[in-house]
């Protein structure tokens, strides 16, 4: 089947493009510049690929060519800005990923009757609310949604513009399937913080994804006088994000569903003895023993909300990658970008 998947350059696009490829799909992947669109084709030689300028998302009519490729079955949604290095709030967060949303599935209604379901990247960020993140008897699962308005997005820090950008952009979608009535279903994936190799071709450390950032500031010693607080304590490796969508997809009944993806529980605090025990070469990076910091509240996991992961872990049949094994992979990939 040929697949079309938004995004290709991203950090968690790159996996799921490989995996695509791996299970026999065709894909066609949109990038925003020549140059990544020429990384991408460079990385896959001979494969059944191609590569596609989509330059803006946010315009009403930017996938209307795209989805016009003939035998088009399925389309993965990745593209969505994850950063908070912006100024506009609406025209550099909100509008890419809202209107990136509708304007991919109004164009599959009109000209891709082919397409059978559409798979969107959406994120945590659109089941949580913050006024409950420090309440230990919560269990978050794909009941719960993100109450934040559009309102919030527009006047609320980069961290609330950006949750209100994936849970409006995951909202928009389902009601576009309910109001709308196209010929394919919807998934969605949800995952918190994400983990993993870079298997993406970065040219320096600078230019790595959001969710990774925190792995850079170790290995170059921003974590030695204190370990940065934790922010969500719930995580994912990238190759199971990557899994999910692909399962998301090829399964018949995963259709209708948005699944919470994520591995479990953890603290900053805890990736240190990780990284000393197998990179004994940046040792003189990492903060010492006694260092404060990256802790759950009150120093135990009791006091740290619950989840329940069940409806991925049975309906998408995955068997998720433990922490140590995902912080050994994310940190050697770290430092090989930063050896180049
Ligand atoms: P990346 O920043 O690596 O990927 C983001 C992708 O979206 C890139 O391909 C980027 O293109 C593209 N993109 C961003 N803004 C625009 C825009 N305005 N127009 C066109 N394309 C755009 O991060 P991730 O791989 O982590 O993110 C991928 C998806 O996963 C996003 O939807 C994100 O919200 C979601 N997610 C990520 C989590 C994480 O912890 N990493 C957790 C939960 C959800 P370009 O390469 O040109 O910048």
């Amino acid at each position: 089947p040929k697949v079309l998947l938004t995004g290709g350059s991203g950090f968690i696009a790159t996996h799921i493009l490989e995996l695509l490829l791996k299970n026999g799909h065709e894909v066609v992947t949109t990038v925003r510049t020549e140059e990544k669109a020429k990384i991408i084709r460079d990385a896959h030689p001979g494969a059944k690929l191609s590569v596609v300028i989509v330059p803006d998302i946010a315009q009403p009519n930017a996938f209307d060519e795209v989805v016009q490729t003939p035998g088009l079955e399925y389309v993965q949604h990745t593209a969505s800005p994850f950063h908070f290095k912006f100024k506009d709030p609406k025209t550099e967060i909100l509008d890419p990923a809202i209107k990136g949303t509708t304007s991919i599935l109004e164009a599959i209604k009109k000209y891709a009757p082919g397409v059978k379901r559409v798979v969107i990247t959406s994120s945590f960020a659109a089941i949580l609310s913050a006024d409950k993140l420090g309440d230990a008897s919560k269990t978050w699962s794909e009941a719960d949604w993100n109450p934040n308005t559009y309102e919030d997005g527009i006047t609320g820090p980069p961290g609330t513009t950006y949750r209100v950008s994936k849970t409006l952009a995951e909202k928009a979608a389902w009601d576009f399937k309910e109001k709308e009535k196209p010929n394919f279903d919807i998934a969605t994936i949800n995952p918190p913080f994400v983990f993993g190799p870079v298997v993406h071709h970065l040219s320096s450390l600078a230019d790595i994804n959001t969710s990774n950032g925190n792995m850079v500031a170790l290995i170059v010693g921003r974590w030695k006088a204190e370990i940065p607080p934790t922010g969500v304590h719930l995580w994912v490796d990238v190759r199971d994000v990557a899994k999910a969508h692909v399962a998301a997809m090829e399964r018949p009944e995963a259709g209708g569903n948005r699944f919470f993806v994520t591995t479990g529980l953890f603290a900053n605090k805890e990736i240190v003895p990780i990284v000393r025990k197998h990179f004994p070469q940046i040792a003189d990076k990492l903060p010492e023993d006694g260092v404060q910091g990256g802790d759950y509240p009150g120093g135990s996991v009791d006091n740290v909300y619950k989840y329940d992961n069940s409806k991925a872990t049975k309906v998408l049949g995955i068997d998720w990658i433990p922490f140590e094994q995902s912080i050994v992979d994310t940190i050697g990939s770290v430092l090989k970008v930063g050896a180049k």
